[in-house]
Order: C-alpha cells, then structure tokens, then sequence
C-alpha cells in the first residue's frame, strides 16, 4: 500500500517532490539533530489522489490517526484536549513556494474549553491564552473558510480604538475574549455554521483545505506563468506549535547565513519579541536586528549561531531560516537554500569556492546568465539617498531618468525635440506602442509581469516598472499623485526596472563594474571589488568548460571590436542592409531606376568600393576570427521613400506645374514593389535570384575585401551566407555565380571562404539534407523561423496579443524571448540530423536573438550545434550558460 505520510524521521531533503520543499528540509534538519518540534507531512501524491477522486484516499485517515497518535505520546499531550491541550500548525507546502496556495494556520486544537487548559500549561497567562485563540479563529476563517480577511482586521482595528491604543499588546485578556467573540460572530455570518469545536474535525478541514488550495485561482495561473506542470500537488505539514507570544523570554525571527543582497558574510536576520511566526512577515510590529538578540537571550543566539553553521555547512550554500523562541528555548520551523540578489549569488558561489565547500564547477550552477545580465545593466547611484516615491514591479531591467509624459503622441514630440521622457500610464496597449518606443521607460499603475507594458518593454530591451499600484494616474489632467504628492507632466523621475523603485528627481545613473570588466577597463587582479572578482573567476571556468562558441552579431568595426572585448569568437550575423542606407539610398534608387543592364551596372559598381570597406573593416576588427556575411536579406522597397510621401510629393509638384519626372518614375516603381505581406515577399535570396548583380557585387565585395586584408598581412575568415533559402536548387543557383567570382578574387591569395545559408524558413528545415549538399555551414536565423513557424509577424503581434497568451498560459514566455522547443525547436533538430547525416563536417550556428537566451543556449548545447551568436552585450551570458551547459 502506499505510504501516505511521513513523521520527520522518516523523510530527507532530496524527497521533495514527495515532501515538498518544506517537508523534506524540516526532516532534514530533524535527521541531523537540530530542535524541530515533532510532526508529520502528507505526501504530494495524497493530495493527487484526493483531487483527482474528490475524497481522501483509501488509508489516508488511518495514516493520520496513526502518526497524530505518535505526536501525541511524543508531547504527552492530546490534540484539543481540554485540560493540557496539543495544539499544532497546518502548512501547506509544494516542490516549489507558490504565492496563490494556502498558506499556514497555527494553534489547530484550540476551543472554547482547551483555551482554558493552554492557559494553565502557560503558568495561567490567560492573556497568551486567548491571543491564540482568536489568532486561530481569524487564520481558519480565512484560509480554510475563505471569510475575508478584512472584518478581522475591523475587529482588531475596533477593539484597539475602545482601548485609545494602536498596539496590539495593550489589548488584555479581556479585550481578547471579547475579540474572540466577535471573530465567531464573523465567523458564523460568512460560513453559515459555528466555529468548528472539535479539534480532529479542524485538523481535518484544514487539511482538505491546504488540497484544494492547489488548485486556488492564483495558484494555477501563478504555475502556468512559471511552467510549473499543473498535475504535481502540495504536501501538508502537521507541527506540534511552539509558541512565540509567551512572554518576554519568547519570540520568533526570520534570519539568513549570510547577506542575502550583498553575499557578505555573516548572519542576517530579523527578530520580534514576544510574538508568533506570522507576525514578523506581516510587519504587524518592528522587529530589531538579529544582533540584539544576543543582548536579550545569550543562550538562545548562541544555539541559533550554531545551528546556522551546521546548516550552511550541510547544505552547502546559504540558507534562511524561521525559528521560535518558547521561554528561552529555541526551535527551527524552516529552513531552505535562500533566495539572493544575482551579486550576491556571484560573490556567495565564489566564497564557497574559497572556503572548500564547492568546486567551481558547482559554483557555476550557482549563478545565471539573467543574473549577469542584470549586473550589466547601469544602475542608479543612492549614496545620495534619493527620495522614493513608490515601489512596483521590476518588470524590465535599466535604470531610466526623464520627464514625466501621459501619452503616446506627448512622448513622442518632446522625444524628438530631444528630452529623455518616461512614459506613465494605468495600463498600456498597443496604441501607445509610438510612446513606448519614444521613452526611456515605462511606468504603469497597473499589470504585472506579463501585462502589456512589460511584455513589449522587455522585447525592446527598455526599462519597465508596472504595477505601482499607490500611483493615481489621471491622464486627462496630466498628473498622477502617491501619497498625497503631486507629479505632473514635464517633472523628472527615476525608475529602476530591477528593483521597481521610483524615484523623485534625477538619480545619477552609475555604468555597471561588471561592463567595465568586460570591457578590458577594470582589471579583476588589481580592483577590491568582490563582484567583479567572482564574476572573472566564474566566466574564467565557463570558458573552460563550455563546448559552444560563442560569436556576436554586428555590423559594424566598432561593434565588432567590443564583441571581441567581451569575448566573441567571431561574427555570426553581419547584417548588410544598413549598407544601403543614408547616402547611398540614391544608389539603390538609381540600381531600382536602372532601364537598361549598363545602368543597373554603373549603379552596383559604385557601391562595390563602399561595401567592400565596410567589410574590410570589420576583418579588420575580427582579424583571425569567422566573420559571417549575411547578403542583403529585406525587401528592396524598404530602402525606397514611402508610398504616401512619394505621392505627395508627385501630386504637389503636379499642381505647382513643375517637372516631377523622376519622382513620377520612383513612384511607379514603388508601386510595382508595394506588397501586401512584405515579411513573406520580394527578399533574401528571392531579391538575389531577381535582381541581377546585386548579389554578385556583394560577394565580390566581401571577397576582395578579405583578399585585401590577406595583402596586407592579416587573416580574414569570411563565409557568405545566403538568406530565406526555402529549396536546395535557390542556393546552388547563388552558389555558382558567387564560385565563380571567388575563384577569380581569390586567385592566389591564400584566403578560404566558405558559402552557407540560413536555415529560417521551415521548408529549410525539413529539406536540410539536400541544402547541406550545397551549403558548408547553417545558421539558425531563429526569428524567422519562429514567425513563419507560428504564422505571426513579430512587429505585428507582439504588443497585440501576447500578453493575453503569457496570461491564458498558452505561452509561458514569448516563443521570440526564449527557444519554444517543442514547435521551432523540432525543426531545430530536425534540420541538424539530417544535415550533419548528409554531410558531417557541416558548421551549424544559430543567430537570432535566441542565441544570447539562457534557456535557448541550453537547447542549442543539447542539439549539438557548433555556436551561438547574439548581440554583442549579451556575449558574456551566452559564455556563462554555454559553459553552465557543458557541466
Ligand atoms: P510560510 O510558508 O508563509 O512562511 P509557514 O508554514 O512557514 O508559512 O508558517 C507561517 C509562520 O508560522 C512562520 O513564521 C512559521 O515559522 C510559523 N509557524 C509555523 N508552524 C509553527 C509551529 N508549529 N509553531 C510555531 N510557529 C509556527
Ligand atoms: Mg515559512
Ligand atoms: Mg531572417
């Protein structure tokens, strides 16, 4: 038969799927000797059961009874009993701490009759007595009986006011009793029944309750937004209760091994005299730091200093804790590896390494690449100790500073008239995209982390706060308003998207050490700074470790030189259409214009030089290192005036009488170009295959600028790769030509180059086989393969609707944020095997913005493929989670 329930000894933490997390760790710490009181947990799989059937489980209730029997002899005490009541406290507790579940009620087993006896147990505090009571009531109400929670707090606020007091602990027994009173009348009103008396039928409430609270509103959007699979389930606790709210020789805390947002050493905690668990995280009082307690009970923070060495010692890692204090005695009630700030965990993964506790390997999953990422970004200065004014939520890392707008069409003017503004609304949508797109920021009352606001802001890399819910946001009048204060339109603020804050005024932006490092400026042998010192010695393993390469996307020398200082391997994307803009749009115009072959051919002959420069430069940066060429990928119109403009312009000069004769013929030629699906018409190798020359000047362009560069000493490593290939017979049809000039640029110079495509349209994918047989390398263009796989245009959808998918959990992130494995990643694979089957020593890379996703360079390491390339910041994450891959 299966076995239901667990007593602390009997579990360990690596049962946490069984346990949950707070089940296995209190067991944990029961096996290794540290005071938890006696208890029990129910299995996940209980509760499975229970969902799935509606009922307890056949042998569940004995189960229960059997080990409550074990609790009991171990206390001497009975659950409730009247005389020398057991009391304990009921937690809920899954594989992973999720907000929306039922949470804890403490003191189960108290009624009209036990009040009395715990009491007596108490040395006649009668006082602690009935605090415990209504404490009962009003967590049982709540959480078991969903009464809301706001008529306890009435009563409490009620009881206080009669007193002519605003703290609790003026409240006598008495006033408790009476409080007690008025909780069951709440209690009654809003379930229909009395306050259940009898201890076991409580106990057994609350257990259904913790159930069924897996499938609680909150709980089951808050997994499908995390990708938590729905079907795992909670386990139950059942602790003896130690109490806290004694007297002044008792108290409860929270406190961690080390600092959890600086990673220094030393314990960190808080601690709350006289007072139940519950108390400290509701900031019902203030607490005092940790170190006062080594005032107050010098026993009892000895033990607690011990026993937070023993933990960090077992678990290797910095832990946190809660932990009571009955009349000087203490005792553990959680513990689990501690939550921390990403500096904290660089500087902690590095400490551990020191002091011999982890190797670097381990250290190197101790760390992350989004946790780099966020101490990449600049941050705000506070020495100065800026006013805040309100605090949200960290949608979008950066740190922005501007002038306060409430629309879209605001934004955008003082944007161009050269004022840095943040745009703050209640929500937004995708009619403020152009204001979204003009801010530094974006600061919403409303939303979380995947309303529109943060959805959009994180794919355009903009720093987001949303869902500041104190703001008063009164578009109409231009304002908003938080606490009383007035901020209007044109007034400056900071916001910081890591942490949510908002600021009043200018906060000075600081750039990030870490940047500085990578940059070359900062030498981590000679700086004090701890972060970026852990932070080399961490990527310093991950370069050693990681079996992918990673390469950068630029298009430009000066780009490619800091790729290069952050540590790229080679350009994977060089983008060539921003060689076709500014000055030399007229060319494009004229090769466009061109009516007959000679004029189409001046025209390319005089971008050949000034591509051929671009080139140059860029091997110049990337001198010994692969630098691929992506030849020109967009339609030809977007390097044209638009449609609108042009006729204007034609029909103006019309009226005016004058000659529009070019313009006349432009405009005809935009027409003809006009499309209705731009993203699936005239580009890539299509444009190649059509207009003639134009790929061949570019490839003469590229090959003579790598035959330069061999002349005059370097290195280049060019390999040219052909865009939007759909069928094997596109890319042969390129491939001859391109020989051809190669063979004849390269003569003699030793210079090697190699002719690839992109794999981004899913025809490619699934015909790889044949494509490898005229390609040497692929490169994911992931992008593209993630439009055409799902059938959405990015620039179309995103602001669109995504926010409403990430909510009904059809995303659980935005397939163009993160590799959707199962869809775009099955071409992925699909397009590996059978390309490295028909040719082995083929190169395989990915160069969408994918390749400097954390999760992405995971999947891109498991298939095998040679690189990564991203843009050039995110070079070092893609290094870190290349090399967290590899071990
Ligand atoms: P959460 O996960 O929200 O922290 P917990 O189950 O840990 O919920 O409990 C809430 C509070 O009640 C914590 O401060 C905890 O330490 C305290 N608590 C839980 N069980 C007991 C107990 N048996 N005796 C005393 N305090 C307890
Ligand atoms: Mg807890
Ligand atoms: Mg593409």
């Amino acid at each position: 038969m299966t076995k239901f329930v667990y007593g602390f000894s009997e579990g360990n933490k690596d049962l946490r799927d069984l346990l949950g997390g707070k089940g296995a760790n209190l067991a944990e710490m029961t096996n290794i000797g540290l005071p938890v009181p006696p208890g029990f947990t129910i299995t996940t799989e209980a509760c499975r059961a229970y969902l799935d059937s509606g009922h307890q489980p056949a042998g569940l209730a004995e189960e229960i009874a059997t080990h409550l029997d074990a609790l009991e002899a171990s206390m001497g005490r009975k659950l409730g009993e009247r005389g020398d009541p057991l009391l304990v406290s009921v937690r809920s507790g899954a594989a992973f701490s999720m907000p929306g579940m039922m949470e804890t009620v403490l003191n189960v087993g108290l009624n009209d009759a036990s009040v009395d006896g715990l009491s007596r147990q108490a040395g006649g505090n009668d006082r602690f007595a009935w605090d415990s009571y209504r404490r009962l009531i009003q967590m049982f109400g709540k959480t078991v009986c969903d009464v809301p929670g706001d008529e306890f707090e009435h009563a409490i606020e009620a009881a206080k006011r009669a007193k002519g007091s605003d703290d609790d602990l003026d409240l006598d027994a008495g006033d408790l009793r009476d409080l007690v009173d008025r909780f069951k009348a709440i209690f009654a009103k809003h379930t229909g029944r009395e306050f259940p008396q009898d201890p076991k039928e409580q106990l057994d409430l609350a257990i259904r309750a913790v159930f069924e609270s897996w499938n609680a509103d909150r709980a089951v959007l808050y997994r499908r937004q995390e990708r938590i699979p729905a079907d795992l389930g909670t386990a139950v606790n059942v602790v003896a209760m130690v109490f806290g709210n004694l007297g002044s020789d008792s108290g409860t805390g929270v406190a961690f091994t080390r600092d959890p947002a600086s990673g220094a050493q030393g314990v960190y905690g808080d601690y709350l005299a006289n007072a139940q668990g519950e108390d400290v995280v509701a900031g019902i009082r203030n607490t005092v730091p940790l170190q006062e307690l080594e005032r107050m009970d010098r026993a009892s923070y000895d033990d607690l200093m011990r026993i937070m060495a023993t933990l960090e010692e077992h678990y290797k890692d910095l832990c946190d804790i809660e932990f009571t204090i009955e009349r000087g005695k203490l005792w553990m009630l959680q513990t689990r590896v501690g939550k921390r700030t990403a500096a904290a965990a660089f500087i902690i993964a590095g400490q551990l390494v020191d002091e011999g506790v982890i190797d670097l390997d381990e250290a190197l999953h101790r760390v992350t690449g989004a946790q780099l990422g966020q101490l990449m970004f600049p941050r705000f200065d506070l020495s100065a100790e800026p006013g805040q004014l309100a605090k949200g939520v960290g949608a979008s890392p950066g740190a922005a500073v501007g002038r306060v707008v409430f629309d879209a069409v605001t934004a955008k003017e003082k944007a161009a008239a050269g004022d840095d503004v943040i745009l703050v609304r209640r929500e937004t949508n995708p009619d403020d995209l152009p204001g979204m797109i003009a801010a530094q920021g974006i600061l919403t009352s409303r939303g979380g982390k995947t309303s529109h606001a943060a959805v959009v802001a994180r794919g355009m890399g903009k720093t987001c706060v949303c869902g500041a819910d104190t703001l008063d946001v009164d578009v109409r009048g231009k304002k908003f308003t938080v606490d009383g204060r007035t901020v209007a339109e044109g007034d400056v603020i900071s916001i910081d998207g890591t942490t949510g804050k908002i600021y009043l005024g200018e906060v000075p932006v600081q750039p990030s050490e870490v940047v500085r490092y990578f940059e070359g400026t900062l030498d981590p042998g000679q700086t004090d700074d701890a972060l970026v010192r852990a932070v080399h010695r961490v990527m310093s393993h991950a370069d050693e470790r990681r079996r992918l390469a990673v390469r950068a996307n630029s298009d430009t020398g000066v780009d490619s030189a800091r790729a290069r200082r952050f540590g790229a391997q080679g350009i994977g994307l060089c983008r060539t259409e921003h060689m076709f803009l500014g000055d030399r749009r007229e060319l494009v115009e004229r090769l466009i214009l061109a009516a007959t072959p000679d004029e189409r051919d001046a025209a390319l002959a005089e971008l050949l030089p000034l591509q051929r420069a671009d080139f140059e430069e860029i091997f110049r940066e990337m001198d010994g290192l692969p630098v691929t060429i992506r030849l020109i990928d967009p339609p030809l119109h977007e390097f044209l005036p638009s449609l609108e403009e042009l006729a204007v312009h034609v029909a103006v000069a019309h009226e005016r009488g004058e000659d529009a004769g070019r313009d006349e013929k432009l405009l005809a030629a935009v027409r003809r170009m006009h499309e209705q699906n731009p993203m699936l018409g005239l580009r890539g190798v299509r444009l190649g295959l059509v207009i003639p020359g134009l790929f061949a000047m570019q490839v003469r362009a590229i090959v003579e600028a790598a035959v330069q560069r061999a002349r005059d000493g370097g290195t280049p490593k060019p390999e040219i790769m052909v865009p939007l290939v759909g069928a094997v017979q596109e890319l042969e049809t390129v491939r001859t030509e391109a020989e051809r000039i190669i063979a004849e640029v390269v003569a003699d110079s030793g210079v090697e180059v190699l002719i690839g495509t992109m794999i981004e349209v899913p025809r490619a994918a699934l015909t790889a086989g044949q494509i490898a047989e005229a390609a040497q390398f692929f490169s994911f263009g992931t992008n593209d393969l993630t439009q055409m796989s799902w059938g959405f245009s990015r620039d179309d959808v995103e602001g669109a609707f995504f926010w409403r998918y990430l909510e009904l959990g059809i995303f659980g992130i935005s397939p163009f944020e993160s590799i959707d494995r199962d869809g775009v990643g099955r071409l992925v694979r699909i397009a590996v095997d059978e390309g490295r089957r028909a040719r082995p020593d083929l190169k395989l890379g990915v160069c969408g913005e994918h390749g400097g996703d954390p999760d992405s360079v995971h999947f891109f390491h498991d298939v095998g493929l040679d690189y990564v390339s991203c843009s050039p910041f995110r070079v070092p994450i893609a290094r870190l989670e290349a090399g967290r891959a590899a071990c």
